[in-house]
């Protein structure tokens, strides 16, 4: 059977539908190349959110066509994703090398389209169109990539996006919002753990808004959905997404429970509740703020203030003092003046972030903020991405060091990927430390006293742990 190559840009999201199709493809007898140089179909999933994401990956398309499928005319090359769907037949119209275009609602077809272009059926195709419940067909997983089990598992429990941020094109690629059912997420979940996984992260655009959209029709939170009286007053209770939290907690085997992302706006006092009522969700939140400012997060259509993101973090910090908490932000957005940029730097201070995505803004096709006025030129957007990133490296250091000669407890994922003769495991908080260990730690939880730190990284000693 032929043998395939998927190359990722992008996000977690993205990450996790590049897996997916890959083990849907095992499934039918494809087998996983190493590179592309062997492999006998490339396809490059692809990120619309910045510019360059798109350029980079419409760029290595063209050196495919150049050098692979120069020299190996029968390979086949496909764009699948945001791009993929955003751009549709536009792109075999600019690189006519390129047989397969699979849209964000089509992963699952990748088998039997790679079929048909095999068997010669089909020259080209190109399917962006909209699926009825595809949301529900992302669930296979490769679990033993290069032969070892895998500990941590990401589980898309819901796609698409309806917050419309007037940057932010992921609407327009990923469509509306469509929530999978909690039976189904659990029963994915379940056999993820059987498989020997320990540790889950929940993935969705914005998983806050997890279950709000159709669960009347389409939707519901269970198999068997309580009377609608009673139902509605646990809605108003506890949102779907905490009543999600809830039923994969109840796994056994499963240690530790991890989502992205989270909206400010959604981040009600029950989600807050939950960090202190199910130890299995760990000390750790994503919280994208995109800027400091209030003028700012107006104008982008976010829906919250600096204030209520300050009352968010406040109340985290309450029921979970350690809690390590990054974020996402935007600079240059369009009438950005130094005074907002300011705001956004205080806000960092303030917060004390263990880490952020500091992304510079970038026009996109057909959102609002692209056709706005005062657009900020781009050597002012590099100047103050350097600015916050030397601001937020400086903060993260402080934190950082503050773990030094305090133990610590981490979930063993396997060797270090950027150094091999070290293993590698994450805090409850998300942060790395790197410790002298072999394959028996696999898969553990276990203790390790800090000894030192690096750009992001703690190193840890178990043995001084043992010691004690
Ligand atoms: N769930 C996230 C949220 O709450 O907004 C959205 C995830 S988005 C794919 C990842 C990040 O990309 C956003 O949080 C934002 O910081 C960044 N981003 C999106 N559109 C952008 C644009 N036009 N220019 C620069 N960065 C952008």
């Amino acid at each position: 059977m032929p043998s395939v190559f998927i190359k990722t840009y992008g996000c977690q999201m993205n990450e996790r539908d590049s897996e997916a199709v890959a083990a849907q493809l095992v499934a039918k007898g494809y087998t996983l190349a190493p590179s592309e140089r062997v492999a006998d179909v490339v396809l490059l999933n692809t990120c619309s959110v910045r510019d360059a994401a798109e350029q980079k990956a419409i760029g290595k398309m063209q050196n495919l066509a150049a050098d692979v499928r120069k020299n190996r005319p029968e390979v086949i090359l496909g764009f699948m994703g945001c791009m993929a769907q955003s751009r549709g037949q536009s792109l075999i119209d600019k690189l006519p090398d390129v047989d397969l275009v699979l849209g964000t609602q089509k992963f699952h077809r990748a088998a039997e389209y790679l079929d048909e272009l095999f068997a010669g059926r089909r020259d080209k195709i190109v399917d962006v169109t909209e699926e009825e419940a595809s949301e529900a067909k992302i669930r296979e997983h490769v679990l033993n990539g290069g032969g070892a089990q895998a500990v941590t598992a990401f589980v898309s429990i819901m796609q698409g996006c309806n917050q419309y941020c007037t940057f932010c094109i992921v609407p327009y690629t990923r469509g509306e919002e469509r929530s999978r059912t909690i039976p189904d997420i659990v029963a994915e979940c379940r056999e993820l753990v059987a498989r020997g996984v320990r540790e889950i992260t929940l993935l969705g655009q914005i998983v806050t808004s997890y279950g709000k959209r159709g669960w009347s029709s389409s939707f519901s939170l269970s198999e068997n959905p309580p009377p609608p009286d009673t139902l509605k007053r646990e809605l108003q209770r506890k949102s779907p997404f905490v009543q999600l939290l809830e039923a994969v907690h109840e796994i056994d085997g499963l240690e530790r429970i991890r989502f992205t992302s989270p909206h400010p706006k959604g981040y009600g006092d029950d989600l807050v509740e939950a960090y202190a009522a199910l130890p299995k969700l760990v000390e750790s939140a994503h919280i994208p703020v995109q800027s400091g400012s209030d003028r700012v997060l107006k104008l982008m259509h976010r829906g919250y203030t600096r204030e209520r993101f300050l009352g968010i973090i406040q109340k985290l910090r309450r029921v979970q003092p350690g809690m390590g908490i990054t974020t996402d932000i935007i600079v240059g957005f369009p009438g950005e003046t130094e005074a907002d940029f300011d705001e956004t730097l205080s806000l960092a201070r303030e917060v004390g972030f263990d880490n952020a995505y500091i992304f510079k803004y970038s026009q996109r096709k057909d959102t609002p903020a692209a056709a706005m006025p005062d657009q900020v030129p781009q050597e002012v957007i590099e100047a103050r991405h350097a600015r916050l990133l030397l601001l937020i490296n400086e903060i993260a250091g402080h934190k950082y060091e503050q773990h030094i000669g305090g133990r610590t407890q981490i979930l063993v994922e396997g060797p270090s990927r950027t150094n091999a003769a070290r293993f590698m495991g994450r805090t409850r908080s998300n942060k790395i430390v790197l410790f002298d260990g072999s394959e028996r730690h696999r898969g553990q939880l276990m203790d390790v006293q800090v000894t030192r730190t690096g750009s992001f990284t703690l190193y840890g000693d178990p043995a001084i742990v043992n010691l004690d």
